[in-house]
């Protein structure tokens, strides 16, 4: 069953519309994550389902129930933000434990609650502290405790990890992903970082301006992106685009030669419309790079090394921005440096240029 499920919900502030035609649906014990960049409407859309914005249009049921007038504490769902929002002059416990104290649960119930969500999170040395003793990353462990506890139907997160450094953030990804595997409840995650996304969720949903570009299963968004949008957001480095028509043999592009020469060809393995303008989209990790003459004409402009990495920025011939190329193989390169190009048919995504939607 849906445990959440959202139907053409739009949300407007005033007469600025911040939300269009939203349809999501959250099977029980899924993780889904809300992605997309900076302003497009990922607290938004969390803050509707927790009920604290109300919204404009659509229906939002949660268990089947339509909730769209029901009060947030009514709706059984617990929030973890960014800003960790502990009670700054309550100890850990008592910090943890507020909501079932509220609730007036039984003394006994919440000491077995607190010792067990302390124990599956490893908070149990730090219940006698102040929140001002605690580690940015104890502090969102204690987060989510808090809301852990409350045994909530779903667990909302507006970028919870993005306060923490880098290594802290790679760390507290796996710890929440395992206890998602352990408490197998059904989780609603914000965030702007595309890997976070693809490495935490069980289904991702990008979003740009307030509207669903694409949904679906990690892989499924790198593998098949329905457009250029989603093409250029998952994966890193970014997919690289290049401008191409499509050669009167209807299964070839051509690029380059903006100058008149230097135009080459690319085998595309399918068939498209002849003359079709388009952008041809390469993954810097699916190019490969050859000394000799093995597909596309380029030459190297620049190498940048991270020792397990390299990501080489190639020149094509007749081509105007240069294509990164990321390969782990060790090789000295020089700028200026003849080089070809290849990739293999089935890693060449191809979007019609009018619409940006994949062909
Ligand atoms: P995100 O979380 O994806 O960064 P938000 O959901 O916070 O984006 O905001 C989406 C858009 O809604 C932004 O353009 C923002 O300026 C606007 N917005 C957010 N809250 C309000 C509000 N209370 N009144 C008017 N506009 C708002
Ligand atoms: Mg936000």
């Amino acid at each position: 069953m849906d445990r959440i499920q959202i139907e053409r919900l739009s949300k407007s502030y005033g007469a600025v519309q911040i939300l269009k035609d939203i349809d999501i649906s959250v099977p029980e014990g899924c993780f889904v994550a809300l992605v997309g960049p900076s302003g497009c409407g990922k607290s938004t859309l969390l803050r509707t389902i927790a009920g604290l914005e109300p919204i404009t249009g659509g229906t939002l049921r949660i268990d089947g129930q339509i909730v769209n007038d029901v009060p947030p504490r009514k709706r059984d769902v617990a929030m973890v933000f960014q800003s960790y929002a502990l009670y700054p002059h309550m100890n850990i416990e008592k910090n943890m434990s507020y909501s079932l104290r509220l609730r007036r649960a039984a003394p006994q119930a919440i000491r077995a609650s607190i010792d067990g969500v302390a124990r599956t999170l490893g908070l149990e040395p730090l219940l006698a502290r102040m929140p001002r003793q605690l580690s940015g990353g104890q502090r969102q462990r204690v987060a989510m405790g808090r809301a852990i506890v409350r045994n909530p139907k779903v667990f909302l997160f507006d970028e919870p990890l993005s306060n923490l450094d880098a290594a802290l953030r790679v760390h507290m990804r796996t710890e929440i992903r395992k206890l998602h595997q352990r408490l197998g409840a059904t989780s609603v995650y914000v965030t702007h970082d595309q890997i976070e996304a693809m490495t935490m969720a069980d289904h991702v949903v990008v979003l740009r301006a307030g509207q669903v570009e694409q949904q679906g299963a990690p892989l499924t968004l790198y593998h098949r992106p329905a457009n250029r949008f989603v093409a250029g957001f998952i994966g890193s480095p970014a997919m690289n685009f290049v401008e191409a028509v499509i050669g009167a043999d209807g299964c070839s592009a051509r690029f380059g030669g903006a100058d008149g020469a230097n135009t080459q060809t690319l085998d595309l393995g399918r068939t498209l419309p002849v003359g079709a303008q388009v952008w041809i989209g390469l993954r810097p990790e699916h190019l490969r790079l050859h000394r000799d003459a093995h597909g596309m004409r380029g030459a190297i402009d620049t190498v940048e090394s991270t020792g397990s990495m390299n990501f080489i920025a190639v020149k094509l011939d007749g081509v105007a921005a240069p294509v990164m190329v990321a390969q782990s193989t060790v090789c000295s390169l020089h700028s200026g440096e003849a080089m070809s190009l290849e990739i293999a048919s089935e890693h060449i995504h191809v979007f019609d240029m009018k619409t940006e939607r994949a062909l």
